[in-house]
């Protein structure tokens, strides 16, 4: 079948099985080059390790770079854990699952142990899933990483479903926006949650599902001496605070960060460390459809490209696991940042000043809102130049 994007409301629908391949095999090729030293001075060469590492959320954006680091990188054994749509009749699969099949078969090309599970992260069978696969394959795991990013949750307990909202807790809030389709630039409000979307939000976004993994894989005794388990968190600069730090999703990621104390002194006996990884905006799948972000990203892409401090996932995880992490780099809340870029005052002070310029009705002028599109094309394996798009292509082959 022919498979073309087809992109309604800023949410791409379909996905391209070997524009995929090639997402993957991209980070994968990063990745070893920055290994052997080719990828300049931010990204040193790391020597191999084996560890086994759990990632939950793994199959796209800062999950599936994760798993790309460990593996590629490190020659870590991986279990990831997603929830992706398996192509059906007609329909693609999402990128997801692609990336999934690709992942692991150029894992076993290389003798590196991976297996990916597809469901429910969230809920008591998955979890369980998960560790009968540890005792039978890798007895114990070291380095669990958190990157699950939903818009709902199943209590698996009570089996009632919560669903999380893109809205302010203080007054309802207008700005700018951007059209991905016409280019044009318009406004969005947010409304103000009620107090039950706040704390449903919190229940699908904060740190529950997180602490419930880590007590399952304790209680099941799947940890070892001294892991680590890592979830990822956005801040954020001001600009965005009314939408992202001090909107709904903000106080889920408070939620997050505060689940660290309690997780570090569940590990304590283990010697083990829990972090929170405070990372960059980037666009995947998740950030395109929180309004306001996307406009911003397209000015933060432009101004840290300028200052020639952009990183995609790849690059940000790379940091993370071969500077940040090894040399415990935390901020005074013990939280790592690999938002220092972004958040540097020069970076900010720049992309306040191309938001100044934003006009309504006009086309964006400014920014780089190309390099956003084109990303996140390339998220669904559109946009390749070495691809042949018309060409026909087996849906359930990446
Ligand atoms: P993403 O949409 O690319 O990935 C989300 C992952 O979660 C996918 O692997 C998906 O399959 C998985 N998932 C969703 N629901 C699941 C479920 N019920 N069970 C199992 N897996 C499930 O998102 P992302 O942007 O990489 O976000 C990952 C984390 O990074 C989130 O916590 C996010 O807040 C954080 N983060 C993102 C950004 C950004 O700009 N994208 C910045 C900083 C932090």
């Amino acid at each position: 079948m022919v498979v073309q994007e087809k992109i309604i409301k800023n949410v791409c629908l379909t996905a391209h099985p070997l524009g995929c391949r090639e997402y993957v095999k991209k980070e994968i090729d990063f990745v070893k080059k920055a290994k052997k030293g080719d990828m300049g001075e931010l990204y040193q060469p790391i020597s191999e390790q084996k560890k086994n590492v759990l990632v939950l959320g793994c199959s796209t954006g800062y999950g599936l770079s994760s798993r790309i680091v460990s593996a590629f990188g490190f020659k870590n054994n991986t279990i990831g854990v997603s929830f992706e749509r398996a192509p059906n009749g007609k329909r693609t699969a999402s990128p997801g699952w692609y990336n999934n099949k690709v992942f692991d078969e150029l894992a076993e090309k290389e003798n590196i142990y991976s297996k990916t599970l597809n469901g429910d992260a969230f809920s008591s069978e998955m979890k369980k899933e998960v560790v009968d696969l540890i005792k039978k394959d890798l007895g114990k795991i070291d380095l669990v990483i958190y990157s699950v990013a939903s818009p709902m949750r199943i209590d698996p307990v009570t089996k009632e479903t919560y669903k999380s909202v893109l809205k302010t807790t203080k007054a309802e809030y207008t700005n700018f926006n951007v059209d991905l389709k016409t280019e044009v630039i318009n406004k969005v409000s947010l409304e103000k949650a009620t107090e039950k979307q706040i704390q449903d939000t919190i229940k699908v976004m904060g740190s529950e599902d997180w602490k419930l993994w880590i007590q399952a894989l304790l209680e099941n005794d799947c940890l070892n001496n001294n892991c680590q388990t890592i979830a990822y968190s956005y801040i954020g600069p001001k600009l965005t605070y009314p939408i992202y730090r001090e909107g709904t999703i903000g106080r889920a990621k408070k939620d997050l960060e505060n689940g660290v104390s309690f997780i570090d002194e569940q590990l304590k006996k283990l010697n083990g460390k829990a972090y929170v990884s405070v990372n960059k905006a980037l666009v995947t799948r998740a950030s395109a459809v929180i309004p306001i972000v996307p406009l911003y990203i397209a000015l933060l892409y432009k101004v840290m490209k300028d200052n020639n401090v952009h990183e995609n996932c790849i690059e940000q995880v790379y940091r993370l696991f071969s500077d940040k992490l090894p040399n415990s780099k935390v901020d005074e809340k013990g939280r790592i940042r690999l938002d220092d870029f972004e958040m540097r005052d020069d970076i900010q002070c720049e992309v306040e000043k191309l938001w100044k310029t934003l006009i309504e009705g006009e086309k964006l002028g400014v920014g780089d809102l190309q390099s956003f599109k084109r990303d996140y094309s390339h998220l669904h394996g559109f946009g390749y130049k070495n691809i042949d798009y018309s060409k026909d292509v087996d849906l359930e082959r990446p």
